[in-house]
């Protein structure tokens, strides 16, 4: 048991639902903080409460590991970014090949605010679901972003705050298998069930690999993961 407090950055989707059993199978104490930036949906930070009372419920050690949740307001993001993910615009892709998804910075603030929260609490390690293998060319998502933020970071604080990134180099299929690992059947249902990834926001039918519209990019690379995941495990 790593006898550090890890706070973990939270949205209720699927990468960060597996971050946040990855880091309660390894630190002494571990919160919580998601942000609220004028998201065009609500529906994965609904998601949030659902799935950590589940997982407190059905994981009793990571239960009593399970500290605080914060959620920031930071709606200033969206007032100044111009993405199809804070107004009604079609996901597309822009001129320089990144999806009109991609929020300028967003990371960089999430772990800036993150450090600062972290700081106050005595919490000394971030866990985020940053990915550079399945992802969608997100320039803040990269393991040498993350390398650079962390060394920011620790200056800046003078405190030496490690980013931790559990799935940096997972594919989506070997996101699924990590879940399964930390908590078996019973983590994968919790994800299946409660998280929520699509772009749209649409909750819709329960598929196997979860709620969804089917189509947009988050569904398309969550179904695709899964199904890979399955065909795998059944070799
Ligand atoms: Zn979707």
């Amino acid at each position: 048991m790593d006898t550090r407090q890890a706070l973990v950055l939270f949205s209720g989707g699927q990468d960060s639902t597996t971050c946040l059993a990855w880091a309660l199978d390894r630190f002494s104490r571990v919160e919580t903080v998601g942000f609220d930036y004028g998201q065009r949906h609500r529906i994965e930070l609904d998601c949030r409460a659902t799935v950590r009372e589940r997982i407190a419920a059905a994981f009793p050690a990571w239960g009593e590991r399970l500290g605080d949740d914060h959620l920031l307001e930071i709606d200033v993001l969206g007032r100044i970014s111009d993405t199809a993910l804070t107004r009604d615009a079609e996901i597309a892709l822009q001129a320089d090949g990144l999806p009109n998804t991609f929020v300028p910075g967003r990371n960089l603030l999430f772990l800036t605010l993150a450090a600062a929260l972290a700081y106050r609490r005595g919490m000394s390690v971030l866990v985020g679901g940053m990915c550079e293998t399945d992802y969608s060319g997100y320039p803040d998502c990269r393991d040498n972003t993350m390398k650079a933020m962390q060394q920011a970071l620790t200056l800046g604080t003078d405190r030496p705050f490690e980013i931790a990134t559990p799935l940096m180099w997972l594919d989506k299929a070997a996101t699924w298998e990590l879940a399964r690992r930390l908590g078996g059947d019973t983590l994968v249902d919790v994800i299946r069930q409660d998280t929520h990834t699509c772009y749209l926001g649409e909750r819709g039918a329960l598929h196997a690999w979860g709620h969804g519209c089917g189509h947009c990019p988050a569904c398309e690379l969550r179904a695709r993961g899964y199904e890979a995941w399955m065909t795998g495990k059944q070799r």
